[in-house]
């Protein structure tokens, strides 16, 4: 995969599971509702991660599964109907049925892939009904959103015409300032796979160029490939280089000059340049350190070694896909350690040797070691938060330069 040695390592992994996508997801995607088939403990999940969504009519929820389902006393399929027909009679806002897979439908083997095909059949097909796994059992949190938009292409019409597809979920105001970029560039429409709505309509096939704003799309990716879709590789537009990196993959792709492509990119790369460099004097020099949790871990790395100057110890990501990675391997393979999967105690231990400045890892590391005085970020922020392209490349370098302001200033406080 690369000329670069990479950890291997498989044993306890402190994440989240994919069911945290649905956060996200339910906010882009209107018309859907996502059925989690679970347990009490992902309905908490939910509930607790989402707690404002109590107060609105919430687009998701969870059937739990009893102890004798678990035990296969009951007939969860004839169980599973009523509770969808009950729902779907109730809410005809749903345009779109997610059900969601979890470890304990894992567990019992419950066919949600057989269940939604049935269930599509008993409501005419006027419901889409699709299903993906959400379960913790070996995944990390941002497969949830590459299951779903996986299975979303599954089931996308054939359509050969020439056509661009950007593949993530990106709050909109972002979108778009990314087809406004694109359309300067004389490139469009452009489409974006999760759409807000299942009215906006379209095909996937072999006149389809694409790519991805978000690194951890590797079943999506290989889904494309498998409709005979053409990967656009680059690196991921978190950055000024990233953004511009990303864009003229594309540019380049569509014969856009680069002329052309340095006069439409000027003024926001400038602005984005400026806006990072206000954190640069805080990051500048300093040692970062990233345990395995979003998946976005490479991508952030060389945007702080190479726009942010700081000193990369290990990057740590859950799972390594080649094709999507290939360029982010390429820059940071010379200047940092690898390391894919996780062993936490080990990985503790060579974080506790290289002592770094800040930690970037999952919420279960980080309270632990914020208690011993290290500066952590958490991931899952850098996921909810809108980080991508270049009117936001400032406010990403800000996200790491936080915590290494608070505890300089605390460390101030505590010698007054
Ligand atoms: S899917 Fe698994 S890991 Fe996630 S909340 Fe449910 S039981 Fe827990």
């Amino acid at each position: 995969m690369s000329d670069f040695p990479i950890l291997k390592q498989r044993g306890q992994h402190e994440v989240f599971c994919g069911l945290t996508a649905i956060l996200w997801l339910h906010r882009k995607m209107q018309d859907a509702f996502f059925l989690v088939v679970g347990s009490r403990t992902c309905a908490h999940l939910l509930q607790s991660a989402a707690g404002v969504m109590i107060f609105a009519e919430p687009r998701f929820g969870t059937i739990i599964l009893e102890e004798s389902d678990l035990a296969g006393m009951a007939d969860m399929h004839t169980e599973l109907d009523r509770e969808i027909e009950r729902l779907l009679s109730r809410r005809t806002d749903i345009k779109r049925l997610f059900l969601v897979g979890s470890c304990p439908s894992e567990v019992i083997k419950l066919d949600l892939d057989v269940a939604a095909k049935r269930l599509a059949k008993k409501f005419n097909n006027s419901i889409q009904i699709a299903n993906f796994s959400g379960s913790g059992i070996e995944t990390t949190f941002t497969q949830g959103e590459d299951a779903c938009l996986e299975t979303v292409i599954r089931d996308l019409p054939a359509d050969d015409s020439q056509q661009l597809i950007v593949l993530g979920t990106m709050p909109d105001a972002v979108e778009d300032q990314m087809k406004s970029l694109l359309s300067d560039l004389g490139i469009g429409p452009v489409k974006v796979i999760p759409t807000a709505d299942q009215r906006q309509k379209f095909g996937v096939g072999r006149g389809t160029h694409f790519a991805c704003v978000q690194p951890f799309l590797g079943a999506t990716h290989d889904a494309m490939i498998q409709r005979g879709a053409k990967h656009i590789s680059a690196p991921f537009p978190f950055g000024a280089n990233g953004t511009t990196d990303w864009l003229w993959a594309i540019a380049d792709t569509y014969g856009v000059s680069r002329d052309h492509f340095d006069q439409v990119i000027a003024a926001p790369l400038a602005r984005a340049k400026k806006a990072v460099a206000h954190s640069k004097s805080v990051l500048q020099g300093k040692s970062v350190f990233f345990f395995p949790d979003s998946q976005l871990e490479l991508p952030l790395a060389r945007f702080l070694a190479q726009e942010c100057g700081m000193t990369l110890t290990e990057v740590g990501t859950p799972y390594l896909h080649s094709a999507l990675l290939r360029h982010e391997l390429d820059a940071i393979g010379p200047i940092a350690s690898i390391s894919e999967g996780q062993d936490v105690d080990l990985q503790l231990d060579r974080h506790a040797t290289v002592n770094p400045d800040l930690t970037v890892c999952g919420l279960g590391l980080a309270n632990p070691l914020e208690g011993q005085g290290k500066s952590t970020k958490w991931s899952i922020e850098l996921v909810f938060s809108p980080v991508h392209f270049y009117e936001q490349a400032g406010d990403l370098a800000a996200l790491f330069a936080r915590p290494l302001i608070r505890k300089g200033l605390l460390t101030k406080e505590a010698a007054e």
